[in-house]
């Protein structure tokens, strides 16, 4: 069963404050659709309502209000660009409530709906801000690798709205150079998205109907101690506090070697000296360059030889080719397993001065 309807809480931070999870009074287990991915150790602290060990820093409020705040910059920005879009009414936005499981319910509230003239059919449309890296992650891996949730989560409002998984938009801001994207993800691959967050909750859901709200029966962890999920957990401390000091201390750990402020000064110092001499040589390069790139052109050839400082040399232009791919055209054709074979990710790490 889904069904939709005006929140009455008339509260805005009410209506998204939500806890993550909640036993309802019908004694069903109630997820927050922007919460499915959550771990499920973590959904079971919020339902039974422990107390948060780990608050949210000033820092990260900030952030995610900012990101909150930007959402409707988002809407705007695709009205202007010819889309149909409905944002939802911030002082009453319509609640969904979508029966995932035997016990189990996910409720949520959609950012917007709408639709672009190839669509046809009015579509959710999940807005998301993000950060420089994750915007270009998004981009080229697609939601479903990216932010799987994101997709679960518009599945969720696709059925509470309208009965059914239909194509859904995910409309996503880079936070840095406030240009926005959007990806279609078609029906079929919102239904499974849906499948996949509900058979991942359904064990969470057969707990509750074993063990009641009790909150000494916890579920297994999903995560380990050095996960990211793990670091921002409000319940870390409860869960794991010997290991997540560990963790930390690891992460804070000293070089073998220590050193001091005034050694990393006259690093920096020589980097910098560096860097100035490398730029100025750069521009001596672009310059005899240019020089050579005209000699060539009167001369009215594509190669010549010249005599250099040790050896003759050969002057030449060269055309160099670059093969693009478009990620989005790929993301909407292919499915998230296929595309994972062809578009791989690799990380490295470097330190940056800047
Ligand atoms: S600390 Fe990690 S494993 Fe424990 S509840 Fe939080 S996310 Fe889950």
């Amino acid at each position: 069963m889904t069904l939709s309807h005006p929140t009455q809480t008339g509260s805005r931070s009410a209506t998204y404050d939500r806890p993550a999870a909640r036993f309802t009074d019908d004694e069903q287990l109630e997820v927050r659709a922007s919460a499915l991915g959550q771990c499920r150790r973590a959904l079971w602290y919020a339902a039974t309502e422990q107390d948060v060990t780990n608050p949210m820093s000033d820092e990260t409020k900030t952030v995610l209000e900012a990101g909150q705040a930007l959402e409707a910059v988002v809407v705007r920005a695709m009205q202007r660009r010819f889309w149909t879009v409905t944002p939802a009414d911030p002082d009453a936005p319509l609640q969904v409530e979508v029966e995932a499981g035997p016990g189990l319910t996910v409720t949520g509230h959609p950012d917007a709906t709408g639709a672009i003239e190839l669509f046809g059919d009015e579509s959710v449309i999940e807005v998301k801000t993000r950060g420089p890296e994750a915007f270009k992650r998004w981009q080229t891996l697609g939601a479903e690798r990216s932010h799987p949730d994101s997709v679960a989560q518009a599945a969720c409002y696709s059925l509470g709205l309208y009965g059914e998984c239909r194509d859904v938009v995910i409309a996503t801001l880079d936070t840095g150079a406030r240009s926005w994207d959007y990806e279609v993800i078609p029906a079929e691959r919102v239904e499974r998205a849906w499948d996949r967050a509900c058979e991942r909750l359904a064990p969470l859901a057969e707990h509750y109907e074993l063990h009641g709200p009790n909150p000494e029966a916890l579920p297994e962890r999903d995560f380990t101690a050095s996960d990211w999920q793990c670091q921002r957990c409000p319940y870390l401390n409860v869960c794991q506090p010997g290991e997540a000091a560990e963790a930390v201390d690891e992460a804070d750990a000293e070089p073998t070697e220590p050193v001091s402020d005034e050694v990393a000064h006259d690093a920096l110092l020589k980097y910098e000296q560096i860097q100035q001499q490398l730029k100025s040589l750069d521009a001596d390069k672009r310059g005899a360059l240019k020089t050579l790139q005209h000699w060539l052109q009167q001369k009215g050839e594509a190669k010549a030889r010249l005599e250099g400082s040790a050896k003759t040399r050969t002057v030449g232009m060269v055309t160099s080719r670059r093969y693009a791919v478009d990620h989005k055209r790929l993301n909407a054709l292919l499915e998230p397993e296929q595309r994972a074979e062809i578009v791989t990710e690799q990380t490295s790490e470097y330190l940056r001065v800047s």
